[in-house]
C-alpha cells in the first residue's frame, strides 16, 4: 500500500532469491516457493496484462522488475529496505534487489477489503503502477494524490481487462466519514483500507467521467515537478490533467 521508500539499498540484492525458490520466465518474470507453481503462474498473468496497459496508459516502457511470491513462512526474509519485516501480508515493491522486486504474499492480509474475484489484481496493479511511476524521480505530493494516481491507474487497467470492477465497487463504504483530502495519517490498517477504497472509487469516477488519458498527462506532470508539490499545487496539477471541467468537477466530489 503505502511502503514505497524512495532510497535505493544496494546491500540485500543477495535475498532476492530465496533458498529452494524457482523462476517462471516472461514479461514479468515471478520467482516462487516450492509448491505455488499455479499462484506464481496466476500472478505472472496478471502482471503480464497489468504492464502491456500501463505501458500504453501512461506511454512509456515497463520498469524492469521481477516478482517475488513470498512464502508466509519466509516473510521475514523477503528484500526490504528496512531492517524490520513489514506486517505480513501486504504487498510491496523495494529497490532493495536488482532488479527491483514486486514482493507478494503467499496470504493476502485480512485487511485488504472488499474480497471478491476483483480483490487480487488491484492489488497487484496498485504496486506494479508505483512501480511504473517510479522508473522516474517523483516530488513529494500530498498522501490523497500519491495514493491516487495507482489506484486510478489500477482502475482504468481493470476496465480494459474486463474485471468485475463494478461489483467491487459496489462493496466499497463511499462515505467513510472523511474525504480524500481530509484523510489523516495515522489511521490504523482498516483506515488506511478505506482511504485506498475511496480513492480507488473516485478514481475509477474521473477514469468515467474524463477517460484514461489524463492518468498519462497526470503522471507526466509530476515527473516534470522538481520541487515538493503542496495540497494547492497537487489540486491544480490533478484539475488541469483532467482537462475542461476538471475544476468544476472536482468542486462537485463530495469524496474530494
Ligand atoms: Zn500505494
Amino acid at each position: 500500500m503505502g511502503n514505497v521508500a524512495g532510497s535505493a539499498v544496494e546491500e540485500r540484492r543477495e535475498a532476492a532469491v530465496l533458498p529452494g525458490y524457482e523462476r517462471l520466465g516472461g514479461a514479468a518474470p515471478v520467482v516462487y516457493p516450492p509448491g505455488l507453481r499455479e499462484r506464481a503462474a496466476e500472478a505472472r498473468d496478471v502482471l503480464a496484462a497489468g504492464s502491456a496497459a500501463l505501458s500504453e496508459i501512461l506511454g512509456v516502457e515497463p520498469p524492469d522488475l521481477e516478482a517475488l511470491l513470498v512464502a508466509d513462512a519466509d516473510w521475514g526474509r523477503a528484500p526490504r529496505e528496512n531492517e524490520r519485516p513489514y506486517p505480513p501480508g501486504l504487498p510491496y515493491f523495494t529497490r532493495a534487489a536488482r532488479p527491483p522486486v514486486l514482493v507478494l504474499p503467499e496470504t493476502l492480509s485480512s485487511v485488504f477489503r472488499p474480497r471478491t474475484a476483483a480483490t487480487g489484481a488491484l492489488v497487484l496493479w496498485h504496486e506494479l503502477a508505483h512501480a511504473f511511476l517510479l522508473r522516474e524521480p517523483l516530488p513529494r505530493t500530498p498522501a490523497w494524490l500519491r495514493e491516487l494516481v495507482p489506484q486510478a491507474l489500477s482502475a482504468a487497467v481493470a476496465r480494459r481487462t474486463g474485471l468485475l470492477l463494478e461489483r467491487h465497487l459496489e462493496k466499497i463504504d463511499r462515505e467513510p466519514g472523511f474525504t480524500a483530502r481530509s484523510f489523516g495519517r495515522h489511521a490504523d490498517a482498516d483506515g488506511q483500507m478505506a482511504f485506498q477504497n475511496l480513492l480507488l472509487a473516485f478514481g475509477d469516477a474521473a477514469v468515467e467521467e474524463f477517460g484514461e488519458g489524463f492518468l498519462r498527462a497526470l503522471a507526466h506532470a509530476l515527473w516534470e515537478e522538481t520541487d515538493v508539490v503542496g495540497e494547492e499545487r497537487a489540486q491544480a496539477l490533478l484539475a488541469d490533467s483532467l482537462g475542461p471541467g476538471g475544476r468544476e468537477w472536482l468542486a462537485s466530489r463530495p469524496e474530494f
